[in-house]
């Protein structure tokens, strides 16, 4: 952790600012020590370089497998390719202007495959997870100069409302118990005249009634065991390209179909492992920008992928406003 955090961590239920303990420290980084309230007189520790908000990941503990067993596959830096980069470029539509100077939240950061790149571009970024996948996005990029890594529940984050100039979720909402809150709680941390993104899956699709059947199962495995199976998807890559019926294998047992063989059993355990995997149709993901008075949504295809500037003004949405209405209305 740098110092520079105390300028936007606050206490997440009283929303007062934190008094810094240190204990040892490598270089700028602080490695241990704690985090105190001057309201509440709650303390957060900080462990190996990373203050810590949560003592419970247990609904996405396979997330915290998973990056630390993938930690570094998705990495540009790593893998030689742009893959992260064009995502998040395709996702929010941002580029290096309205990174440079400004602050950014990743709101699941993972192993940090993301910020990297706004940290590449130039922004100041601050990346939260709710499980020891920071760990792996600070052994990756922690030390990195305008990178701050937090291990924090999405639903109580430790920021002040409205304290960022970017937002951005990749992937992850959908894997919250609701959906809809968690786009709540993001959205709300952006600044008026700030930007907001996110990456959805869709509800499109044949193929996702039978690996939601298959998940049923795989949801109650234990994780090694998934990890295992999940190479399946190595060589079946093979037999679903090459047979000319392979796209109606597909529809029964679902994989990637990343050419990287590393990424292609990733991507599969990453598909059947997380206990919630909700998904959305473009309309309502459309209208949750608008209750929260983004206007300029740009929208892009499969996933859903959907972005917007949050209105200057305080005052709501007029469309917002006469969605409201008719809520009140309908009772
Ligand atoms: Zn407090």
């Amino acid at each position: 952790m740098k110092t520079g955090a105390l300028k936007f961590l606050v206490c997440p239920p009283c929303q007062t600012e934190l008094k810094l303990e240190e204990k040892s420290r490598k270089a700028a980084e602080i490695m241990e020590g704690r985090l105190q309230c001057s309201s509440c007189g709650a303390a957060y520790p900080i462990i190996r370089g990373v203050p810590r908000f949560v003592n419970d990941d247990s609904y996405a503990d396979s997330f915290g497998r998973e990056w630390n067993w993938f930690s570094t596959v998705q990495l540009d830096s790593q893998n030689g390719t742009r893959q992260s980069e064009e995502t998040l470029d395709a996702t929010t539509g941002w580029t290096a202007q309205d990174y440079k100077g400004r602050l950014t939240l990743d709101v699941g950061v993972g192993c940090g495959r993301f910020a990297e790149i706004v940290a590449n571009k130039g922004g100041e970024i601050v990346g939260i997870d709710l499980t020891s996948a920071v760990d792996a996005a600070y052994e990756n990029i922690g030390a990195r100069e305008r990178v701050h890594l937090v291990q924090a529940n999405l639903f109580s984050m430790p920021f002040r409302k409205e304290s960022f100039d970017l937002v951005y979720s990749i992937g992850v909402l959908h894997h919250t118990p609701d959906t809809k809150a968690a786009f709540d709680r993001a959205a709300e941390m952006v600044k008026p005249g700030g930007g907001l993104a996110v990456y959805l899956y869709d509800r499109y699709g044949f193929s996702n009634h039978f690996s939601d059947m298959i998940r049923v199962v795989t949801t109650r495995l234990p994780l090694k065991v998934v990890f295992y199976l999940s190479t399946v998807s190595v060589p079946l890559y093979y037999l679903y390209r090459i047979l000319k019926l392979g796209s109606l294998f597909y529809i029964f047992l679902p994989i990637s179909m990343h050419r990287d063989w590393r990424w292609r059993w990733l991507e599969t355990f990453d598909w059947y492992t997380p206990k919630y995997q909700w998904k959305m149709f473009y309309p309502e993901v459309h209208r949750w920008f608008r209750e929260h008075r983004f206007h300029r949504i740009m929208m892009s295809d499969e996933p859903i992928r959907m972005s917007g500037r949050k209105s200057l003004q305080r005052r709501q949405h007029p469309e917002a406003e006469a969605i409201q209405r008719v809520q009140q209305l309908a009772g």
